[in-house]
């Protein structure tokens, strides 16, 4: 399979706006260095120490912690790509000497193993033995573009021909209980341009589905292969199973070595759950996996909204999957999902104050759930630290001639596209609070191409002009709209997206939601919390003659938009703020899904989705 597009690097967009900015500031100021403050003083870098024998203390922590601090170093390296900072990328540098002091001669490297169990190791495919290398080899990756140091890459090779030394054709079976190892092989082939890690990231794939796992998963009777997936080859997966974090893992290695391997027969299996998961297992907010025993999905929509788990790393995984679709294959369809679980699913995981997350991300409380500093299995902070730096990734792309606009946000695009023309792309909008975004177009001569908009799925009307001039006939292709014509330096866009209130009501099997509606403007979807109403929470409805009201408030949450529903006499019936500001104020009870006083007919259904008012 021919990849169609190709990524734009977020080195490559230099986010300026009134929404995003602040977040990343926050970041930058205070979760970051959060994260790494509670790497150290738990015991995760010190474990490092540990297995070099350098401090005799015992082994702290869970088995698989040496994640967290791959993790936050990947997300350390992408802030310097986009804000160098000297003293932070000392501060990694001392860290990457204590991990790189902990390897093993032979190249093994895992704390756990080597402080607190040398005898057990490859014993337990459950163990995150590859998951936690995975994760080095892409801090390792990260850290080499943003620095040109080598060091952690050339212990990640060492780790990588560990694995490739035991493991593989005539060699011992595996299949890792945690994906991620998949992908982080292709992007360490792309990264050294040796071919044995993309065909070792191939190899373990092959393996799942033909009765090789072993460990304390596989020997679970409620849980078996299917938690891990490795019940069916890969080529054949029809349905979403197991563990969300690791099916999304597992998806999006798939499609990177469809692609980096000409063509590995995963294309249909990729489709096919792709539509399982998207129709019938994902929740309004992008969140997937509804439950909290096997930190995944159960049956066809079974999405119940207080007990939902919609994990953090699983809506992060959604973004990682969903972009690697959008490039293989240039349909706007996979940036919809992006863009709604990246708005909602992975930024409720954070708050306002960028010191604290939430793990399992639930649909409605009763006012008792938090979010917190940090977990014992912090795996949703670290993930947060290395996907917000990174979100430029997800706003463009190109082919030989075109680009893809697949996001809406302020910022410089530096953009080549393949057939070597290069051209800024300024985008200047107040988005997601409005649908109006102005391009400023500067390819560095006059050329012909084309500038694809995406239409989001959301969006029921659109408008576009060129130079103040509506194209004769707009063209919608695979989503987007499509302006193909001969570009000049200083060449205007301006696209307007209708925003309206949106209702969005669910598949009717969805029981938990018969009679409920939930409220969307553009891509993000709102809630209600105690605090912005006059009578509780569970007596709110959504009158029948509602008529919606927005109001931006800068000075509520950050700066948000408030959408306000009036009856027909008049008389405020509720308030709702975006899902991803929820819980950042007093506590009490949060609802997404609200009961309509005279449930409209139903019309598109998808699992936890669209069908509009
Ligand atoms: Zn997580």
């Amino acid at each position: 399979m021919i990849q169609i597009l190709k990524n734009v690097p977020f080195t490559s967009v230099q986010i300026k706006d009134s929404f995003w900015s602040p977040r990343l500031e926050t970041f930058r100021m205070t979760t970051l260095p959060a994260c790494l403050t509670q790497c150290e003083t738990t015991g995760r870098i010190q474990n490092f120490d540990r297995a070099a024998g350098q401090d005799p203390t015992p082994f702290e922590g869970l088995f698989f912690n040496d994640s967290d601090v791959y993790k936050v170093i990947e997300g350390a390296a992408y802030s310097l790509m986009n804000h160098p900072d000297p003293e932070l990328e000392r501060k990694i540098d001392a860290v990457i000497d204590r991990i790189a002091a902990a390897q093993e001669e032979d190249g093994y490297l895992m704390t756990y193993f080597t402080v607190a169990a040398p005898d057990k190791k490859w014993t337990d495919m459950e163990k995150h033995e590859m998951y936690c290398g995975g994760h080095l080899i892409e801090a390792a990756v990260a850290y080499k573009q943003a620095t040109g140091k080598d060091k952690l890459l050339q212990v990640a090779c060492r780790l990588a021909d560990h694995y490739d030394s035991l493991f593989g054709p005539s060699k011992r079976h595996w299949v890792e209980g945690h994906e991620e190892i998949e992908l982080a092989l292709v992007k360490l082939y792309y990264a050294t341009g040796e071919e044995r890690y993309w065909k070792l990231a191939h190899w373990l794939l092959e393996e799942r589905g033909h009765g090789h796992g072993r460990g304390m998963i596989w020997d679970k009777e409620d849980w078996g292969p299917s938690y891990c997936q490795d019940d069916v080859p890969v080529r054949d997966i029809h349905k979403v199973t197991g563990h969300a974090v690791r099916a999304m893992y597992l998806y999006s290695g798939m499609a990177d070595v469809e692609v980096v391997s000409g063509g590995a027969g995963y294309e249909g299996a990729l489709r096919r759950v792709w539509d399982n998961v998207v129709h019938r297992n994902m929740y309004v907010t992008g969140g997937i996996g509804s439950s909290r025993s096997n930190e995944g999905f159960t049956g066809d929509y079974d999405l119940p909204n207080d007990t939902a788990y919609c994990e953090t790393c699983a809506a992060i995984g959604m973004v990682l999957w969903n972009h690697r679709m959008n490039l293989l294959y240039g349909d706007a369809k996979y940036a919809d999902v992006l863009e709604r679980s990246m708005y909602n699913g992975v930024l409720a995981g954070l708050s306002l104050s960028g010191d604290k997350f939430f793990y399992v991300n639930p649909l409605s409380s009763d006012g008792s759930h938090h979010r917190v500093p940090w977990f014992d299995c912090s795996c949703c902070p670290t993930n947060i630290a290395r996907f917000l730096p990174s979100i430029g990734n997800y706003v463009y792309a190109v082919s030989d001639n075109e680009v893809y606009v697949n996001l809406y946000l302020g910022n410089t695009g530096s953009i080549h596209l393949g057939n070597g023309l290069i051209l800024r792309l300024q985008q200047t909008t107040q988005y997601p609070w409005n649908g109006r975004v102005e391009f400023a177009v500067q390819p560095e001569q006059e050329a012909e191409f084309g500038i694809r908009l995406r239409v989001p799925g959301w969006c029921g009307s659109v408008q576009v002009n060129v130079n103040g001039e509506a194209p004769e006939q707009i063209r919608i292709e695979q989503g987007y709209i499509r302006l193909w014509r001969r570009w000049a330096p200083g060449d205007r866009i301006v696209l307007e997206m209708d925003m309206p209130v949106e209702r969005v009501y669910s598949h009717p099997l969805v029981m938990m939601n018969e009679g409920k509606t939930a409220l969307q403007r553009g891509p993000l979807v709102y809630c209600l919390e105690q605090t912005d109403q006059e009578v509780p929470l569970n007596a709110v409805q959504v009158p029948s003659d509602v008529r919606f009201a927005i109001r931006h408030d800068s000075g509520l949450l950050g700066g948000i938009t408030v959408i306000e529903g009036y009856d027909g006499a008049g008389q405020r019936r509720l308030t709702a703020v975006p899902y991803y500001a929820w819980d950042n104020r007093e506590a009490g009870p949060m609802t997404v899904w609200i009961p309509e006083e005279q449930p409209k007919s139903l019309r598109v259904y998808t699992g936890q989705i669209v069908g509009r008012s």
